[in-house]
Parts: structure tokens; sequence; C-alpha cells
């Protein structure tokens, strides 16, 4: 299947790019970028010529910031083809209803992407949890900004999300493994008094049968990162570390095995949307999201020391 990848910076060369150029479904025929491009694959500015030019690449994988990204992703909907969706799907839920709502309008396929839900070990993690009591959850996102976003201005501006963008990437862990939904019942946000977004967050949630939960986020670490989600039952406590990629269950390092053939999380949402496509089907899970937009809704918000690349 031809795609055409939009939005070419650094996780559409990191991740997306290789995905595609490894998988025997997918053929990168095309790329939108008003400055990024890939060799040896013909190069758009122009998102509305390539539609019009290329009526045989069917399927757009979009890799924009949030923002800017419904007005592409309506455009690619309204001109019949499907869509695939970076994380965070929208910058607003309503932006997101209404892609679902259009594609289903034009009888397209819409996948909201959720690449740490493809973790080595996260499909491990629910499975283990599905018939243990669940006493306590604690999530820690700790990350050097700096490290992973050099000079990206965008996650700072309304709709970046700040440090919610890594701390979505743990909320869709936690909405996947758990096998009932929680809600938001308070958060604190720390806000560098120069910028829009918040640079650190602690989220509180209720868990309909009395779990505590909670998640840490920030920014400011240097250093040793840290992506781990500890959740404690009544048959012992299950830590998945690095983003899902290990899983620990009474401190034994990989006591449970992963069985998905495919390698990698990238491969594996390129395998999911080609499924997507084939079956007609929509995918729009948007409960990481609905955290989010809760946390920066209800949050407590403190002002803390200007954030300078
Ligand atoms: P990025 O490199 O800052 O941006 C991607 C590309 O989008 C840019 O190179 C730019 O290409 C285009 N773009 C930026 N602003 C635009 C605008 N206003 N209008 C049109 N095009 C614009 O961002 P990224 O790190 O790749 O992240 C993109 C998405 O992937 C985000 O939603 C992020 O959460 C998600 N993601 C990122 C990572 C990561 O490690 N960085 C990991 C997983 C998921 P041109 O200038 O060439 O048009």
């Amino acid at each position: 299947m031809k795609i055409a990848l939009v939005g070419i910076g650094k996780i559409a060369l990191d991740q997306h790019v290789p995905a595609i150029a490894a998988s025997s479904v997918w053929e990168l025929a095309a790329t939108v970028s008003r400055q990024g491009a890939v060799e040896g694959v013909e190069a758009y500015t122009d998102f509305a010529k390539m539609l019009e030019e290329r009526s045989d690449i069917r399927v757009v994988s979009l890799c924009l910031p949030p923002v800017p990204r419904f007005e592409y992703a309506a455009a690619a909907i309204r001109a019949g083809r499907h869509v695939m969706l970076e994380k965070p799907p929208g910058a607003t839920l309503a932006e997101c209803h209404a892609l679902t709502a259009l594609a289903q309008e034009h009888r397209v396929s819409l996948y909201a992407t959720w690449h740490s839900r493809e973790a080595d070990k996260v499909a491990a993690a629910k499975a283990w949890l599905a018939d243990k009591t669940l006493r306590r959850l604690k999530v820690t996102w700790k990350e050097d900004v700096r490290r992973w976003h050099p000079g990206q201005d965008w996650i700072w501006e309304p709709g970046g999300m700040g440090v919610f963008d890594p701390g979505i990437n743990a909320l869709s862990i936690v909405t996947e493994i758990l096998p009932v939904n929680i809600h938001l019942a308070s958060a604190t946000l720390e806000v560098p008094s120069n910028r829009q977004t918040p640079i650190g967050a602690e989220l509180h949630f209720a868990h309909p049968h009395g779990a505590e939960i909670s998640a840490v986020f920030d920014w400011r670490q240097t250093g040793e990162q840290t992506w781990m989600i500890e959740a404690e039952t009544d048959k012992g406590t299950l830590v998945l570390l690095d983003g899902g990629a290990r899983i620990q269950i009474d401190g034994v390092e990989d006591a449970l095995v992963s069985d998905n053939p495919l390698a990698g999380e990238y491969p594996r949402l390129y395998a999911n949307m080609a499924k997507l496509v084939a079956q007609g089907e929509i995918d729009m899970d948007l409960r990481p999201m609905v955290h989010v937009s809760d946390a920066l809704a209800l949050g407590r918000r403190i002002s803390v020391e200007p954030f300078n690349d």
C-alpha cells in the first residue's frame, strides 16, 4: 500500500521512515513538508497538490505537531484518504470528535496512534493485571526536555501540552493495561513563568474500586531518565520500566514474555494501520487525551522559574 508521510521532522525521520522501509506492506510514495524530505521519495511542499496529483496514494500518515495537524487530517479525509495520526491525536478533544465524524461520513479509516502502547511489555502487563486486585499504581515519567525536544518551541505554546507531550505516553499505557476506567480527581501543574505549558505535573485519579492512582511528570530531570509505572496488587507488584520496554514482577526481570512477533513500537503501529484499512475501521481511543485535558482544566497552576533553551 502506498503511503504519504506529512511533517518530516524528528519523529518522522527517527521512527516512521525506518518502520515503513522495513515493512513488506507499505511503500513510502511521497512526503509533504515545508523543508523536510526523504532521499529518493517524491517531495511535496503543498499538501493539497499532493492529494490532487497522487490519487494512487490512499493512506496518509501525519507526523506534524498537534496544533497544525487538524487541517491536514480534515483535508485528507475529505479527499477520501485513510489517515494515521501521531499522538496526541489533536490539540483538543472536539477536534478529534470532528475527525471521527468526518471519517465515518467519508467511509475512511482513522487511527489515533499511541506508540507507547506498542512497547514490548505492555500487552504482558495488561494480561497480568487482568485478574488481580489493584491497590496502588504510580507513574513516574521524568526526562530532560533539553535532550528530547531541542529547539522545539511548539511544545511550550498553547496546544503543545508541555510535559504532557511525554506524559500522555504514560497515560496511554495506563489506560491500556488497567481493566477499568479511571478519571482525574486533582492535579498540580508547574508552569514556567515565561511559558504557556507545564514543565512538571502531579496527577491523582479516582479508581472505581478505590485503588490509589497517581502520576508525576517532570521535564527537569538530567542524568538518568525515568519512564516507570509501578502497580501494587493483592498478588504482587508489577513494574514497567523504560517506557514499557522492560517488566518486573516482584523484582524479577522478564518474568513475563511478550508473544508479539513484530519488533518495535512503530512497526506495530503500521501493522495495526494496515489492518484498520483492510477492515475499513476507525480506532480513536481518546482516553489518554481526556486525562490530559482534564488535568489542564482542573489543575492548580504554580508559576515556576522561567525556562530557556
Ligand atoms: P517536530 O520535529 O518539531 O515537527 C515535525 C514537522 O512538522 C516539522 O519538521 C515541520 O516540518 C512540521 N511542522 C511543524 N510545525 C508546523 C506547522 N505549524 N505547520 C505545518 N507543518 C509544521 O516534531 P516531532 O518531534 O517530530 O513531533 C511531531 C509529533 O510526533 C508530535 O505530536 C509529537 O508528540 C509526536 N512524537 C514525537 C516524538 C519525539 O521523540 N520527538 C516521539 C513520539 C511522538 P516542515 O517545517 O518541513 O514543514
